[in-house]
């Protein structure tokens, strides 16, 4: 049974068909630009050569029925029939407070991605395009929507509520969300299942750190406290986004530089971070090649990462009572052996210890702990598109 996997951004479309008999990536491939100038296809057939198709995509539409014609394209598909696609799985970025669990959509679920525009308003209204263009591109095929939010859904009210007046949580449903939910499911679930913990009985903290990052808290496999919140914004220092920050400021910085609201959030959002502290890049690479060459504030920003990160864990390990295994996924978690260490510096008080031999490797599923540490330390590689599909399996 092959099913496809869809994941829009406000101006892409990514997609991975998947065989789910042996979980094989038959092709995977990106839109880009989509609705501007230059939009292009990029498809990767397993086994066949890469097949780029430049042309013009004016919507969601337009980019879904040439991801179609490349899967079905007689000499760079991998299918002949579109019959062959059991199912499609979305990945929706925000699903508010109704969506706990994966669910096949209908008109209500596209009402409730609707609703949700104001929460995620890059992504939630990409998000319903691509379920509108899948739907008329593959209208046999069941579409399940997979919610970034909803491993979150069991935080309990103390770890979501923010301590302001409840009638913004009554009214406007104002609260901690959490996101890369799909990313934490299948990291925390990996980890229990590598680490021989019970999972009736097991802290484990997760540490996706990539462009964006989040860290949360898993307690007997399930999410009790997150670092993202309403929005992707709260929590650490990310590529482009500041994370945390005492709220005064954006007042403070409003009343000498006549800024409005909107445009201190889009700083926050783009021009923050590493990219803002290190005035380099928002890219971990180059701020690391900066801090080499003798760059004062790429090494105070590479700093205040592993800082905010380790002050992370330490705060889960104390919501949780202790941890057993703290993991590192995503573009920085698995590859950067220094940050990993930096942070498990931090951690000896727990009783963390790293084996620098074995912390060595990069991307790929590993123990770095020693044998001695009294937490496992592991790398575990994000997938998050073979977790879509597996939901989608299963609730197909
Ligand atoms: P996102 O999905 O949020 O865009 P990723 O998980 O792809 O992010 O992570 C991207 C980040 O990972 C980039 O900032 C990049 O610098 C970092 N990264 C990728 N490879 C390495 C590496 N070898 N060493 C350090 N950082 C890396």
């Amino acid at each position: 049974m092959k099913i496809l996997v869809i994941n829009c951004g406000s101006s892409s479309l990514k997609y991975q068909l998947i065989d789910m008999d042996n979980e094989a990536v038959l092709a995977k491939g990106l839109c880009e630009r989509i609705g501007i100038e230059g939009s292009k296809l990029t498809h990767e057939p397993m086994g066949k050569e890469k097949y780029v198709v430049e042309k013009p995509m004016k919507n969601h539409q337009v980019a879904a029925d040439l991801v179609i014609n490349a899967l079905l394209d007689a000499e760079h598909g991998v299918i002949k029939d579109i019959k062959e696609i059991a199912a499609v799985g979305h990945r929706v970025l925000h699903g508010g407070k109704y969506y706990s669990d994966p669910v096949v959509v209908n008109e209500n679920v596209k009402k409730v991605i609707k609703d949700c525009f104001d929460l995620g308003p890059l992504h939630n209204p990409a998000n319903l395009t691509g379920i509108i263009a899948c739907e008329a591109a593959i209208p046999h095929a069941p579409q399940v929507a997979i919610f970034d939010t909803a491993f979150h859904q069991t935080m309990p009210e103390k770890a979501y509520l923010y301590a302001i007046p409840y009638e913004y949580y009554e009214k406007y449903s104002i609260r901690k969300y959490g996101f890369h939910g799909t990313s934490h499911s299948y990291v925390s679930k990996r980890t229990l299942k590598v680490s021989g913990l019970d999972p009736k009985n097991s802290k484990v903290i997760v540490a996706h750190l990539g462009n964006g990052g989040s860290i949360s808290a898993v307690l007997n496999g399930k999410c009790i406290d997150t670092s993202m919140g309403l929005t992707p914004l709260e929590g650490l220092i990310m590529g482009t986004r500041s994370g945390d920050i005492d709220p005064a400021v954006l007042q403070y910085i409003s009343h000498k530089e006549g800024k409005t609201i909107d445009e201190l959030l889009n700083m926050l959002n783009k021009q923050s971070g590493m990219l803002g502290i290190s005035g380099v890049s928002s890219d971990f690479r180059d701020v690391k090649k900066a801090e080499a060459e003798g760059s004062h504030r790429a090494k105070v920003a590479n700093e205040a990462f592993v800082y905010r990160v380790a002050k992370y864990i330490g705060a889960y390990t104390a919501a949780m009572n202790g941890v057993d295994a703290i993991t590192f996924t995503a573009g920085v978690g698995e590859n950067d052996a220094i940050i990993r260490s930096q942070v498990c510096e931090y951690l000896g008080y727990l009783g963390v210890k790293i084996d620098e031999e074995k912390n060595k490797v990069r991307a790929i599923e590993q123990l770095i702990s020693t044998e001695d540490s009294r937490v496992k330390v592991y790398i575990i590689p994000t997938n998050e598109e073979l977790m879509i599909a597996r939901e989608t399996l299963a609730l197909i």
